[in-house]
């Protein structure tokens, strides 16, 4: 299955468009659920030259080949250098030799890049197209440099801007473009997408990903498993947990973990838990860990109400906090005394 089956309502309201293209379209909906995708495939359904029956580019025809080795000449796609995959990836991981980590924002430099792109003729007579992935990764004087350009609209030239978050771009940005929304696709065609990618229990990492197939795969083949994991194993634990030893063995984990940011997914996670801990004291099942249901209602029966909700305050507190480099272990120690006190009544 393509990720444009998981959204056949918005593919075709898409396709609808292609009579007559806005200046600019703005693709926003939740985190991984596979709006770059939609946009990429759309892109290659305006680029294709065979205009396909069925709207999907054919995968053919020359500019097919030139799209899937990445080299159109009437596409561009401007995302954050940490975003694109390059020659020694391989090799990374390491960022503490004083190499520069990737940039996480879209550049200026980028996007002052597209006037050669946009002022001359295009190269195969048809559209022509820019990607921005994600587009609240341009601070203001990127944002506003990008504004000229969608002020001035380009014959044959159609803008997709793609947000997770579309509440961060600057509102002459949004104002300058059709907005097309993307809802989390219907469940049973997502468990289908995930079955079909090869994910094992399905229903159980889409849960985890709060109804986004892409990011429920990308969390099943990761070593995210592993953090979580680990967590659920100290958490589970309820009155029984030791917190220094917890937060030892966690801190362990956080730190062979070479991906960005270990200790704010563990922490995002702890929180998720939190949240289902809080249904399960209302009787309510899981919305995030559903292979705990009873667990989490068994630990619920020993939970005090008020010392869980204060510790779901402090929770966020906690995650506000983790972006700065600290003392993890202490931090982790904090938050397990914490968790421990939640199971002791008042
Ligand atoms: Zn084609």
């Amino acid at each position: 299955m393509k990720t444009i089956d998981l959204h056949q309502t918005v593919w075709q309201q898409l396709l609808a468009r292609r009579a007559r293209l806005p200046h600019a379209l703005l693709l926003c909906g939740q985190q991984g659920i596979g709006k770059f995708d939609l946009a990429v495939a759309f892109a290659a359904s305006l680029l294709c030259e065979r205009l396909p029956v069925t709207g999907e580019a054919c995968g053919q025809c020359l500019a097919c080949g030139w799209l899937a080795q990445g080299n159109h000449p009437d596409l561009r796609l401007l995302q954050p250098q940490a975003l694109a995959p390059t020659a020694d990836d391989a090799g990374e991981g390491e960022d503490a030799k004083g190499t520069k980590k990737p940039s996480q924002q879209i550049t200026i430099d980028q996007v002052r890049a597209l006037d050669d792109f946009l002022h001359v003729g295009t190269h195969r007579h048809g559209a022509r197209v820019l990607l921005l992935n994600p587009a609240e990764a341009m601070n203001r004087a990127t944002a506003n440099a990008l504004l000229k350009s969608l002020e001035e609209p380009i014959v044959s030239t159609l803008f997709i801007l793609v947000s997770s978050n579309p509440n961060r771009l600057l509102p002459t940005i949004r104002s300058r473009c059709q907005t097309v929304s993307v809802p989390l696709p219907p469940r049973a065609i997502a468990v289908a997408w995930l079955r079909d990618a090869g994910v094992a229990e399905p229903d159980d990492w889409l849960a985890l990903a709060a109804g986004a197939p892409l990011l429920a795969l990308a969390l099943s083949s990761s070593g995210e498993r592993t953090v979580l994991e680990a967590l659920l194993a100290e958490v589970s634990s309820g009155a029984g947990v030791d917190p220094l030893a917890a937060a030892a063995r966690l801190e362990r984990v956080v730190k062979a973990d070479k991906r960005p940011a270990p200790l704010k997914r563990l922490l995002e996670w702890a929180q998720k838990w939190l949240f289902d801990l809080n249904l399960a004291t209302e009787a309510l099942p899981p919305r995030y860990f559903l292979r705990q249901a009873e667990l989490l209602q068994e630990l619920a029966q020993g939970t005090d109400r008020l010392r869980l909700l204060a510790f779901n305050r402090k929770a966020l507190q906690y995650k506000a906090q983790c972006d700065q480099p600290l003392n993890s272990r202490l931090f982790l120690e904090d938050f397990f005394l914490g968790y421990a006190r939640v199971f002791q009544s008042a």
